[in-house]
């Protein structure tokens, strides 16, 4: 019996292979991309992140550096009477409603 039909397969199309295309850009590596953004004040040193800060904050330089800053500066606000621990404590006491009323008080009084 014969097929008189058999597919012929020389004639299939060749499969059709992967183009070796140029990969796209990779977007840079979001590791790479970070850059340190956390501030120490006293130090000015950049940390990667806030847990990176605090380990630093531990470190007997920051600490050194801290007690340099507030010897150094004798922070105390006269105002309310407290000691800072540094000039950026100040900053932020100054600003604070505490002292504002206290200053407030004492202007008036
Ligand atoms: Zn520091
Ligand atoms: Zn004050």
């Amino acid at each position: 019996m014969l097929r008189s039909r058999r597919r012929q397969a020389h004639t299939a199309p060749p499969r059709p292979r992967r183009q070796c295309t140029p990969a796209p850009p990779k977007p840079p590596h979001p590791a790479a991309k970070k850059k340190p953004t956390v501030p120490c004040a006293f130090c000015g040193v950049l940390c990667m992140t806030a847990w990176h800060l605090k380990q630093h904050e531990q470190g007997r330089k920051h600490r050194n550096r801290v007690a340099y800053l507030a010897g150094e500066m004798n922070v105390r606000c006269k105002v309310c009477d407290v000691h800072l621990s540094s000039g950026l404590n100040v900053e932020q006491h100054n600003a604070g409603k505490e002292h504002l009323l206290r200053l407030k008080l004492n202007r008036g009084a």
